[in-house]
């Protein structure tokens, strides 16, 4: 199967590593939208937020865990956003589920 972030998980394709575990890696994105721009994705391929289940649940659990930790590391304690596009409409354009980590700016709300 041809994807593009399992291709950076496995170190195929390069990536600027932010934070790693057994379930979870995180990377800075390369069209970073903040000053911190993360982009986390469980290990395990899941096509989108449309695809999680009981089954796989709990690496999304896993994900969040990270963002605690990446946050801690980072001292983002001014806040940060966390972001899922799902599908065309929200936005996807890589088909792994993944989650925008954005910080060290204001956030406008709505985001439009
Ligand atoms: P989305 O639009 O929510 O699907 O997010 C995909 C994100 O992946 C975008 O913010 C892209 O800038 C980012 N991206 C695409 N290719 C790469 C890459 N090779 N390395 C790092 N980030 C990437
Ligand atoms: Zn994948």
């Amino acid at each position: 199967m041809d994807c593009l972030f399992c291709s950076i998980i496995k170190g195929e394709i390069p990536s600027t590593k932010i934070y790693e575990d057994d379930y979870v890696y995180a990377f800075a994105d390369i069209a970073p939208q903040a000053p911190f721009h993360a982009v986390i994705v469980p290990k395990e391929h899941i096509k989108s937020a449309a695809e999680i289940n009981s089954q796989n649940s709990h690496l999304i659990a896993k994900v969040y865990e990270a963002v605690a930790e990446i946050a801690k590391r980072e001292n983002l304690e001014n806040g940060f956003r966390v972001v899922n596009n799902c599908g065309e409409d929200g936005g996807q354009t890589v088909g792994h589920i993944h989650f925008h980590l954005l910080a060290r700016r204001n956030l406008a709300w709505p985001p439009g």
